[in-house]
Order: C-alpha cells, then structure tokens, then sequence
C-alpha cells in the first residue's frame, strides 16, 4: 500500500495479470507521489447461500471511497456464479461505460488518427443477465432496457461531448431489427438532443459503423458514440451457448464455437475492434461513472494465458488510472503520467504484444525514470 497521500482510493488487484499491471501503477503513484492512499481490497469471491459474490469489505471499501481503480476479474462459468464485473455494476449503478482509444504515438499501426470514445449503457440489456431454461437443452435470455436507463447515459454522453469539446454525438444501435428496444434508446437520445443545440446529433446503424472505421477513422475524432447494452445478431446461439456451458452435454461443442461471440454487445465489438487498430487491448483505458462511485479499468481481461510470466502490457490500467485523476480533477499527476507512459512506448521500450522484448517491470522503470 502507497501511503504517500491524503485521498483514498479503493484497489482491485484482480486476477490473471491483474496484480502484475497494478504493481506497476502502484510503483508509478509512488515516485509521481500522487497524494492519493491506495485502500487494496480483494473481491475474491465468497459463498453465500451457494452463490457467488464479492465480500462484504470491498463493498465497503468503494461506498466509502466512491473511487476504485480495478483490474481485471476473470468470469467464472457455470451455475451459481454471477459476474462480478456485474455485480459491481449494479451495486454501484455504474451506468456509463466510457472508453477511449486514441493511436499511440510511436506506435506504427495502419492509422494514425484513431481517436474514439464510446460511451456504452452499462446495467441493462443484455448485460442484465436475466435467463431462465423453458425446457430442457432451451435456455431463453431476455434483453431489458429502460427509458430512463437510456436516458440517463444519453445525457452522459451529451454532457461529456460538451465537457470534452466533441461536439458532436452518434447513437449507434439496430433498430431496424431490435425495433423497441434500439427504438426506444434511439427515441431517449432524440428528446434530449434539442437540450444541447451546441452538439451535433446523428443516428447510425453499428455494422456500418464498423465498416467505416476501419476503412477511415478520421471521421470519428470529432465525436463521442453512443449505444445501448445489446448484443449484435447471435441471440439465439447466445442462449444455447449459455444453457450448453451450465448444462454440459450436447450443446457444449456449441457453445465452444459460439463462445467469444456471445459475450459480444455492441460497445464491446465496437471498443475491440478501435483497439485493434491502434495495437490492442494492452492500451485501451475505460470509466464506469455511477451515481454512487466511478470505478476505472483496463478494457482487457485477466489475460490467463500470460498471467505470471511478467509480460504483461501495464499500459492500459496506467492509462485508466489518468481518467480517474483526470475525473478526480488531478489534471497535472494525469499528464504528467500519461505523457512519461506515451514517451516510453514511443522510445520502443515496449512489452511484447506492442512488438517489443520489455518485461513488465522493465517497462514500468522506463516510465519511472521519466517521472
Ligand atoms: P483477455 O482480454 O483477457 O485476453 C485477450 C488476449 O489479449 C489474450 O491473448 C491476452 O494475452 C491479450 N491481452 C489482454 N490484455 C493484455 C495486456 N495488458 N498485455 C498483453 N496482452 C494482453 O480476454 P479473454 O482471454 O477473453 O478473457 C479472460 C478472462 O477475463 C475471462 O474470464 C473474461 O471473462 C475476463 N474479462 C474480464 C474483464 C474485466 O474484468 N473487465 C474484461 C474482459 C474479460
């Protein structure tokens, strides 16, 4: 624990690479000196009743705090375990996912002019997590969206374009095909819209979305995105994908197929695919803002496959930690940081998914140097 501050702030190590990359932010804090004091819990879950969920402590921790800085939690599968990502959300009403990705400086991608912001509905549609199995071997999963779910992150994200000087905001949905849910979203968006006649309003469709921006994504630098919660076109394999995992049986070859696809709502292939383009998730950063805290975090997972072997890219947990300064109103250490990060991969001292041979704390010490 740094002690070298005078606001608390809740840390979630978490798991898979999630202790390495906070180690990293932690060492960073430290010799920054920013006057914040790290409070770290564990959300390790715990049984109650035969289900998962996150001690009591942590919960504690964050109501007391209203700010976290997060790793990554891996979702266990099965029955009787609920995503703690989840559970986070909606103790905490965080509503407003915020993820920026911008091109790294000296990082030679295809682009260099990505500069996007999503802004993804964080509590409802599919993300509600409400299914239920109608016989057996077919498991229904409802989408559940709000008018004012949806209201209250378009007006984040109208509020954000004006504070953030992107003057301009798009509603991405598809509503030719989720008529009243998209529809409804697309309708709070609109009634708001005569609200902010300084930022510009348009709708458009996610696919074409996505096309446009990996053909260009100049166009996109000027604007924030909007969407709801949803998932894009596999809902049912979704469904059997879920039932198949819990049940086990015949549906688990299914499910193995369909897996990644289905966890895959509209802000997360969006978000995904901007990170492809800029050089991957190791660099993007993300904000759950909420009515009662605001936790950031990397956009990435536990990434379980290089967990412990000191490769990790600590990038994009640094870069979360900025907008929580940055939200915390500690313009000056945000800068400060950010800059000596963007310097150090731009100098080629990288971890291995940026193409480069630094070990985490290899990486973490050419950031320190330039502190
Ligand atoms: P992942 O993001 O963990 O990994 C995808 C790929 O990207 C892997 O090859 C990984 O090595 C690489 N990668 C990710 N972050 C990296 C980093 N910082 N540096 C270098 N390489 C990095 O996705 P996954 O494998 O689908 O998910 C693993 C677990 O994480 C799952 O349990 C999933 O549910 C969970 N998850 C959690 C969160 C979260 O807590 N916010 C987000 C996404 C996934």
């Amino acid at each position: 624990t740094v002690k070298t501050g005078t606001v608390n702030v809740t840390l979630i190590p978490g798991d898979g690479i999630g202790p390495e990359i906070a180690q990293s932010v932690k060492e960073i804090f430290d010799v920054a000196k920013v006057p914040i004091k790290w409070e770290e819990v564990s959300v390790a879950p715990i049984l109650v009743d035969g289900v998962s969920t996150i001690p009591a402590d942590a919960i504690s921790s964050i109501k007391k705090n209203t700010i976290a800085l997060k790793g990554p939690l891996a979702t266990p599968i099965g029955k009787g375990h609920v995503s703690l990502n989840l559970t986070l959300r909606r103790t905490f009403n965080l509503y407003a996912n915020v993820r920026p990705c911008r091109s790294v400086e000296g990082y030679k991608t295809a682009y260099d002019n990505v500069d996007t912001v999503i802004i993804r509905e964080n509590t409802e549609g599919e993300y509600s997590g409400i299914e239920h199995e109608v016989v057996d071997g077919v498991v229904q999963s409802i989408k559940l969206i709000t008018h004012e779910a949806s209201s209250r992150v378009a007006r984040y994200a109208f509020e954000y374009a004006r504070a953030n000087n992107r003057l301009h905001v798009t509603a991405v949905h598809k509503a030719p095909i989720m008529k009243m849910s998209d529809g409804m979203f697309l309708r709070a968006c609109r009634e708001l819209a005569p609200e902010y006649p300084d930022v510009k309003y348009d709708e458009d469709l996610l696919d074409r979305v996505c096309l446009r921006i990996v053909q260009n994504p100049g166009p996109y630098a000027d604007r924030v995105m909007v969407m709801p919660n949803v998932r894009r076109t596999l809902t049912g394999l979704g469904c059997v994908c879920v039932a198949a995992r819990a049940g086990g049986g015949r549906g688990r070859g299914l499910a193995d197929r369909v897996g990644s696809a289905c966890a895959q709502l509209y802000g997360d292939i969006l978000s995904d695919m901007c990170a492809g383009l800029i050089g991957g998730l190791g660099l993007t950063p993300s904000g759950n803002i909420g009515k009662d805290a605001s936790i950031f975090e990397a956009v990435h997972g536990s990434a379980p496959d290089i967990a412990g072997k000191g490769m990790a890219n600590p990038t994009a947990l640094i870069l979360s930690s900025a907008m929580m300064m940055r939200h915390m109103q500690m313009y000056d250490f945000a800068d400060k940081i950010e800059s000596a990060t963007l310097r150090t991969i731009a100098e080629g001292n990288c971890t291995r998914d940026l193409r480069g041979k630094s070990s985490t704390q290899q990486f973490t010490q050419g950031i320190i140097s330039k502190l």
